[in-house]
């Protein structure tokens, strides 16, 4: 499996590199075709934690939960670099039971307020990874879920349902090669609804179409689609 692509992010690659607990077995792998969740999770801690330090806490506490490898398949940094800490495959430890069977854990280091950039990064990581598991088409968009919604815990923090607003309703960059027609298409038109307007251009060159239940919008000097849809 390649390191995920995330249009506009960077992303660092820390698979195979990250501590391991000595003598632990790794995680297995699963199917990719079972993931239906993106599991977010957050530090408790003030600090801008990397992978590196996440993964050296974890694999050598000596209470709790004995992680062999790093527990999350993302951790989001403070400036929105993503790092990926495992393939979408490795089924690791972070929400419990068959949470780990079907989510993927994204952790944003910090109190449970993350900033701006850490918040537009895994918007856009969800996208690229509901497009490279093939889902938002034919099979449901992954899940939003924080990781208090699955079992009892304080994490992603007490601003979660804040927040997820954003994660659900945010317009992540998707490549303009997809078109608004072919966009539609994708998506289906039970997420997209009937248009109402033709794709109409401004003197700029952005365009720009509204239909029943989202809105597209080409940002020419961006070179992006953006898409909003209603809540
Ligand atoms: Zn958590």
């Amino acid at each position: 499996m390649t390191l995920i692509t995330v249009p506009g992010k960077e992303v660092a690659d820390f698979r195979g590199r990250l501590p391991v607990r000595k003598g632990a077995n790794g995680y297995p792998n699963r199917p990719l075709e079972g993931i239906t969740m993106a599991v977010i999770h957050y530090s408790g801690v003030d600090a801008d934690s990397s992978a590196t330090e996440i993964a050296s806490y974890q694999t050598t506490k000596t209470s709790g939960d004995l992680f062999p490898e790093c527990a999350y398949s993302f951790v989001i940094r403070w400036d929105g670099r993503i790092e990926q800490c495992h393939n979408l495959e490795k089924r690791s430890w972070h929400a419990g039971g068959r949470n780990n069977d079907l989510g993927i854990g994204i952790c944003l280091p910090g109190n449970g307020w993350p900033t701006s950039h850490q918040l537009d990064s895994a918007a856009a990581l969800i996208r690229a990874l509901n497009l490279t598991l093939n889902r938002g088409g034919e099979k449901p968009s992954l899940r939003i879920a924080g990781h208090k919604e699955l079992s009892a815990t304080a994490c992603p923090g007490p601003y979660w349902d804040i927040w997820k607003q954003h994660l659900v309703s945010a317009s992540p960059p998707i490549p303009v090669v997809l078109g608004f027609r072919q966009l539609y298409d994708y998506l289906g038109e039970e997420r997209c609804g009937a248009p109402l307007t033709p794709e109409q251009y401004d003197a700029q060159g952005n365009s720009h179409q509204i239909f029943t239940r989202c809105e597209m919008r080409w940002d020419k000097a961006e070179n992006r689609v953006w898409i909003s849809f209603n809540p």
